[in-house]
């Protein structure tokens, strides 16, 4: 089995699952590229929890947690299964830290609208991991480290969040960037080229913008278990380079 690339994925509007875009088409193209995995691990930004869990589920539930879209992307579903081996197996990698199984949960919106496009088949298992929101950047950092055997074994991992997140300023007929949103992406371009991950997991400390561009965490955090992963000698390269707005649509693939 070879080792497989980690993906952090900017993933945007929810209309990105449906709608044809760049964006969409290079998701499409990725999957189509990159080698078939048995499984994937989706740590996405709609999926916070206290403490860390992963999703067992055997068929889990397309969950739309969104609201005011189309009918067409309130009514999809990606029928993928899950997958409670590879849950037992994150389990097992992150011990002793104490894991839930939650075995109810289904798939958010920041997996299948992704999945979607890269494998519109859903012909392979997904577990979901949760953002534990009890943790800082470092913790979130050393923690995903754990998961990085999983490369090996076949597994994709996933990272389904956007570098720079602020829908309080978000104006769908603006498609320029905001100074502080295109500034922020290319320093943490910069910082993911440097290989400078430990200054990347203090995310509070990454300067004025840093303010505006993570208002909120749980976008941006995925990032970092992708980073996480990277092997030595492995130089992180960039598709969806695009900064709309107030988000980045920015995406990373290591391996
Ligand atoms: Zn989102």
């Amino acid at each position: 089995m070879s080792l497989l690339p980690a993906v952090f994925a900017g993933h945007g509007s929810p209309m990105n699952a449906i709608e044809d875009s760049e964006v969409r088409r290079e998701w499409a193209a990725l999957g189509a590229r990159l080698p078939r995995p048995k499984a994937i691990l989706c740590v996405s930004a709609h999926w916070e929890t206290e403490g860390v869990a992963v999703a067992a589920s055997e068929k889990p539930e397309t969950i739309h947690d969104f609201r005011g879209f189309p009918r067409e992307l309130h009514e999809m579903i990606y029928p993928a299964t899950g997958s409670p081996a590879l849950a037992k197996r994150v389990v097992e990698l992150l011990g002793p830290e104490p894991v839930a199984l939650d075995p109810e949960r289904g798939l958010d919106h920041g997996a299948w609208s992704v999945l979607a496009a890269m494998y519109p088949d859903a012909g392979i298992p997904v577990a979901q991991l949760g953002l534990d929101m009890t943790r800082s950047g470092p913790e979130h950092f050393e923690l995903a480290k754990r998961l990085s055997p999983l490369r090996d074994e076949g597994v994709l991992v996933l990272g389904s969040g956007n570098i720079v997140h602020n829908l309080s300023f978000y104006d769908p007929r603006r498609r320029e960037p905001y100074e502080w949103a295109a500034r922020f992406d290319a320093k943490v371009k910069a910082l993911i080229k440097a290989g400078d991950f430990s200054t990347l997991a203090e995310h509070d400390a990454l300067g004025p913008d840093a303010e505006l561009a993570i208002p909120t965490p749980e976008h941006y955090l995925p990032l970092l278990y992708i980073l996480a992963l990277r092997r030595k000698g492995e130089k992180p390269s960039f598709f969806n380079e695009r900064v709309e707005n107030a988000m980045a649509m920015t995406s990373v693939l290591i391996g």
